[in-house]
Parts: C-alpha cells; structure tokens; sequence
C-alpha cells in the first residue's frame, strides 16, 4: 500500500542511527559469530531496502529475508551481500533466485531437486542451507528424513549444480534459556551436522539463533546467528537484554499530530459502542490512526499516548482510522496540530512498543510489524 498519509499528519519515525547502533551491539556481542539481521516483512514495519542498506553499513554479514519476492526487492534495491530466503512455496519460480546468486533454505529431497533443477538450467551452482526441525515442529525436515535430505543434496553437489553451505534451525524457546527444549534442540542441531558431514556434506555455517538465542545463549551461536528484533531495538522478551547486559535503542518512533481537539460535556458516550463515558466536562483530542494503521484495537479504553512529557489515556474503541484520547480538564493548553507519540523509545515519557504489546496481550514484534503501508516511514 502506498503511504495515503501526509507525513505531517502521522508518521513513523525511523532512527537508523539507533538500528545501526544495535546491529554493532550485537555483533560485539556474539564475536567472532557472524550476524545475519533478518528484514523480512518490510523489516519488522521499519522499511526493508532503508534497513538493509544500514545493517549493511553497520557490518552485518548476512541480510535474512522469508520469501523471494523480499529477497528480490532486495537485489533490486542494489543489495549484493550475502542474502537468504526460506519459505518458498510449490509453484514458485526458484530461477530469479539462483540468479540473483541468493541463497536459499532446503528441507525435503523434492525442494533439493527443484533448486538443483532451476541451476542447471541456468548452468550455476546455487547455494543451499538445509534446514532441519530440531523441535519447533514449524518448517525443517524431521530427524527421520533428515539422511535422505543430505543424501540428496550430496548427489546434487556431485552432479555440480549445488553447494550445501549452511545447517540451519530454529529455536522454540531461546527467551528461556533453562528450558528443556532450548538444550534438546542444540543436542538435535549437532546431531543432524555430524549425520550432513558422514553423508560427505561441508557446511561452513551452522546456525540457530535467533535474538534470544544470540542474546542468552552463547553456547548455540555456532557460526551465525540470525538477529531480528533485537536489531531493531525491542526485546525479545520482558528482561532478555538486561540479562545479557546488552543495552537496545528502540528505532520506530510512531507520532501523529492531533485533528481535533474539543470539550464535551459529562456524561457522553466515547467511540463506537459508547464503551466509555465522560465522567466530567473534559477535553477530547482525536488521534489520525486506526486499526487501519495497524493500531491494536484492544488498546481502546486501555492504552496511553504520549504528550508534552506526560501519558493521556485512550477513551472509548480505536477505529479505523482514529481514536479519541483525554486530554484533562477544558482548561488544559491544547490544541489542533499538538504533536503526540503513540509509542517511542520511551525516553519521553511516552510508551514503547513493549508497553502497547503489554496492554493488547501480545508481543513487540507484532505491534510495529503491523504498522500498516498507510503509515509513511520518516528516516534520520
Ligand atoms: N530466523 C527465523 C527463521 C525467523 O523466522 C525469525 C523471525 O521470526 C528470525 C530468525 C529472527 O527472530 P527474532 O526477531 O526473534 O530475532
């Protein structure tokens, strides 16, 4: 979608200094691991080409992305770098790919000859990382199909048209380093490489971590980790990076400039449903975005934005393209065009993306993921 939004009305503020700072944070924090920053989905909401181009400049080795349609708008942008992409699905065309010299994730024999396939009649060698399910029971190839993968990935190796350069997996519970999965599945990870070496596989790059994992776990950095969130300053979860002692900045900044500003009187039903009620003459303010823009709509009657160093509560349901708040009593200085923050760094005391997450029963990831193509991305 395009961004239908004057950027004077609402915007996301992108801090690409506090990406870049982050990206070296966690490098210095897993070294000598390498770092893949994952940019898949628009790069969590922050705008995939601008992110990539700065993990780029702050040293990431490795750019992630799930589908090839991202890998390609990538290549497209002008990214070169070392570039992967995991999910692809039956129909989907793997040449553009191997063309693009992107490398992409394999999990069963069938998906091992397609890519194979796709090389040869390009007369390349594509690069493969095989992915195994080592208890996520998401994507990967079991522990049972797992030799019949090396087999035939080996025998595509030989025949010249692939090069198995990485073993991947992905963790379930890398934000609970004591639990028992998080040990089974490094147990089932170095398993799954011994069996890819005796089938004659050389995979330089091993590689299950992700921003948890890098941040709490150095025992399973391996070769790579593959760092999103944390990257783009939000925690994994409540307390992982002051576990690790790594400090994050967050990047988005969500701000809007108020639309109306009026007083109403006690007693009057707020929003759709009439879900609140004024409880005294008080002053409203009308917020430009909605669930339209990726605004949760459990924050009605429950979250805060930030204004002039303080919080004013939301009243009433969010819609889909605004939501009322309280301003306090009618006296209050107030007016059209007062800029407020929906979510910050914090550091203003507005909330952040992990207060939203708290209020709506979810995580960081998916509050500014979802910020919606309306919203433009500002960067500095
Ligand atoms: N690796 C894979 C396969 C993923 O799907 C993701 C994100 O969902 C990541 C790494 C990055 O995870 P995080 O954002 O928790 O660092």
């Amino acid at each position: 979608m395009s961004p239908y939004l004057d950027p004077r009305t609402a915007s996301a503020v992108i801090d690409l200094d506090a990406f870049a700072t982050n990206i070296e944070t966690l490098r210095t924090h897993v070294a000598p691991t390498a770092v893949m920053v994952v940019v898949k989905a628009d790069a969590y909401g922050h705008g995939m080409v601008e992110c990539a181009r700065v993990a780029r400049e702050a040293g990431a080795e490795w750019l992630g992305v799930a589908t090839p349609e991202e890998a390609l708008a990538l290549r497209g942008a002008g990214d070169r770098g070392r570039l992967l992409a995991w999910l692809y699905g039956p129909d989907t065309d793997l040449g553009p790919l191997v063309a693009a010299d992107v490398d992409l994730s394999a999990q069963s024999p069938e998906q091992i000859t397609r890519v194979a396939g796709s090389a040869a009649s390009l007369d390349r060698r594509a690069r493969v990382h095989l992915k195994i399910d080592t208890g996520l029971s998401r994507n990967g190839a079991t522990a049972a199909d797992w030799p019949q993968v090396c087999a035939a990935a080996r025998h595509a190796e030989q025949l010249g048209r692939l090069e198995v350069v990485g073993i991947w997996s992905h963790l379930a519970a890398a934000d609970e380093p004591g639990a028992a999965s998080v040990a089974a599945q490094q147990q089932a990870f170095e398993a799954a490489y011994e069996i890819a070496r005796e089938a004659g596989l050389t995979p330089s790059l091993r590689h299950l971590s992700n921003s948890a994992g890098a941040l709490l776990l150095p025992q399973q950095d391996f070769d790579l980790v593959r760092v999103g969130i944390a990257a783009y300053g939000i925690d994994p979860d409540v307390g992982v990076a002051a576990l690790a002692g790594v400090r994050l900045r967050p990047v988005m900044r969500l701000r809007a400039q108020l639309a109306q500003v009026k007083v109403v009187e006690p007693g009057v039903g707020v929003s759709y449903g009439h879900t609140w009620h004024t409880e005294r003459s008080t002053l409203l303010g009308l917020v430009p975005l909605g669930y339209g823009d990726g605004i949760p709509r459990h924050a009605g009657n429950t979250g805060e934005v930030g204004r002039r160093g303080g919080r004013a509560p939301i009243r009433g349901r969010i819609c889909m393209d605004q939501f009322v708040i309280e301003l306090g009593d009618p006296s209050t200085p107030a007016e059209v065009g007062d800029e407020i923050t929906v979510f910050g760094p914090g550091d203003h005391g507005e909330p952040t993306a992990a207060d939203w997450a708290a209020w709506c029963g979810t995580i960081g990831y998916e509050i500014v993921t979802r910020i919606g193509g309306r919203v433009p991305r500002i960067y500095h």
